[in-house]
């Protein structure tokens, strides 16, 4: 193989389940007893037992509804003790299970039922409304089955009562190549895609993760929107673990879950980070249990990540690389010591198990050696099987490496550094940000010709969106005019927190595309 390509090391105790449902099953079977999963919100938990029941019940549900290994399961709830119901039930018939998160705006949403057309949708009483919208005049069937109460729907609390023969049930035994789990995804370019994974390959990312990060008694804090959410709950899984997740918590409430539930590992995205450093007195709290906080999803300063470590001093801090296409890229995993973090503080770690990472130039596509910034590539047996209903033949190299839009290298350790994002896509905090999705509303205002929209650098959000735009003859509007139209039109993180900046024309690259790096410089500039 070439010296230019990187090798991460072997997998180590590969799941041998072949596919989610069974998987699922035999270790709620085998850990019976433990405790699966706390609301550290309102303290309720539950076991794998009683996951394994409420599992069972829905799917037996499902499957006298027709609904079987073609159909697509969408859930839309915030993280609460159901939301994981349905994904276990359709997994355990060997459907495709898909998640939204409810403070997506409605056209997003509108676009990704769109895309995956789902069977059911499970959501939670407070966006039935918002589901409603998105499924007004669509063309295809859907039955809407609600967590909590409604007049109109069915409801989940009755679809988990006893079913007769439940002690009977075994998973349906699907191919474990098809896709099991779609996720959804900006791409590259464009509008967001679904991104297809199958049951082995997503054990496989599993795998991974139990190799790289500390999965007990786990804390995380987003939806299953975010793959994330996805990996360790089915980490803990592996091992009889539990996990604890939490709503709009402030800084103090998750040092006190970090206490009350001897929390020992916690995933969080870096923005997320400032709500902790910023408590005073964290001393008042014992946070003794706590052994490894993972970060990833946008850069993180190092400054930020060694007020992190004098926070939380029986804790090591580091960063981890992923993507929803690929899975895990990069870590540093559990047993690192403190002397490699710090003089590699910048790192996003090795690569992971089972994975090869080139950086290729971005004119030639020759493989750089290391220290040499060019686009990072990976090929992983984790990797997405495609977008769905998609060509995603542009996102591979002819290899079968997948390309990550990131610009990055790697140093003579093989430790893996991101520089930039070069994808159009950016994030505000951990959310994906699509330009085109908010140039096509902003185009939409009748004073305005043309509109670019990028990431601002911003220290604590990654990234604010903020637009240059260039208006029409005899147009006159402002940057008030322009928040009070794009507020009733996108979701509020969409909104231009950046600022808007108004020009005669905009830079355009030699294809007669508009220059977007360019106008991200300019106004860059212009604001310092
Ligand atoms: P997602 O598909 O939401 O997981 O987003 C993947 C993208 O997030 C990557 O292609 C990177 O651009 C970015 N990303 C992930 N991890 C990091 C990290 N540790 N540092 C900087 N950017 C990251």
């Amino acid at each position: 193989m070439s010296a230019r390509i990187l090798q991460g090391p072997k997998q180590k105790n590969l799941i041998e389940e072949k596919t989610l449902g069974r998987f699922i099953f035999n270790r709620c079977t085998k850990y019976y007893n433990n405790l699966c999963q706390i609301d550290g919100t309102t303290d309720k938990c539950e076991t794998y037992g009683s996951l394994k029941l409420r599992g069972t019940r829905l799917a037996i549900e499902l499957q006298k509804r027709g609904v079987t290994s073609k159909d697509v399961i969408v859930v839309c709830s915030e993280n609460t003790l159901d939301a994981v119901i349905p994904i276990v039930a359709g997994t355990f018939i060997g459907a495709k299970v898909s998640n939204l998160d409810p403070s997506l705006s409605t056209r997003h949403i509108k676009h990704l039922l769109s895309l995956v057309e789902p069977r059911v949708i499970f959501v939670q009483e407070s966006s039935i409304k918002l589901i409603e919208e998105c499924i007004l005049n669509n063309d295809f069937q859907t039955e809407i089955i609600v967590f909590g109460t409604s007049q109109r729907y069915s409801l989940f609390s009755d679809l988990i009562k006893e079913q007769e023969n439940e002690d009977e049930f075994e998973p349906v035994d699907v191919d474990p190549e098809d896709t099991a789990l779609m996720f959804f995804s900006s791409g590259t370019t464009g509008l967001p895609k679904a991104i297809c994974h199958s049951s082995r390959g997503y054990m496989e990312m599993v795998t991974q993760t139990c190799q790289i990060g500390w999965i007990d008694k786990v804390l995380h804090f987003t939806t299953f929107y975010w793959m994330t959410a996805m990996m360790i709950f089915l980490g803990c899984c592996n091992f009889g673990n539990y996990r604890v997740f939490c709503r709009n918590a402030s800084g103090e409430d998750i040092f006190k879950i970090i206490q009350k539930y001897k929390v020992k590992s916690m995933f969080m995205a870096p923005t997320l980070t400032y709500k902790l450093t910023r408590v005073e007195n964290p001393r008042k709290y014992d946070t003794s249990s706590l052994k490894t906080i993972t970060v990833g999803g946008t850069p993180i300063s190092a400054v930020q990540i060694e007020k992190l470590s004098q926070m939380f001093p029986t804790a090591i801090t580091y960063q981890l690389y992923g993507m929803t296409e690929i899975g895990l890229i990069s870590g540093f995993g559990p047993d690192v010591d403190q002397e490699t973090l710090n003089r590699k503080i910048t790192s996003c770690g090795k690569l992971s198990s089972n994975t090869k990472l080139k950086v290729v130039d971005f004119a030639t596509g020759e493989m750089l050696p290391p220290n040499k910034k060019g686009e990072i590539c990976v090929f992983s047996r984790s990797l997405m099987k495609g977008y769905h209903k998609k060509d995603s033949s542009q996102t591979f190299e002819k290899d079968g490496f997948l390309k990550t839009g990131d610009e990055g290298y790697y140093d003579e350790e093989e430790y893996i550094y991101i520089v930039e994002r070069i994808k159009e896509m950016f994030k505000y905090q951990s959310w994906h940000i699509i330009p085109s999705s908010i140039e096509t509303v902003l185009l939409e205002h009748p004073a305005v010709k043309e509109a670019v929209v990028f990431g601002l650098p911003h220290d604590e959000d990654g990234e604010v969106p903020a637009a240059c735009l260039v208006l029409k003859q005899g147009g006159t509007i402002g940057e008030q005019e322009i928040d009070k139209f794009l507020t009733e039109r996108v979701a509020d993180r969409e909104r231009l927190r950046g600022g808007v900046t108004f020009v005669e024309t905009l830079p355009q690259t030699p294809t007669g595309k508009i220059d977007r790096p360019q106008v991200r410089d300019f106004v860059v500039n212009m604001k310092n």
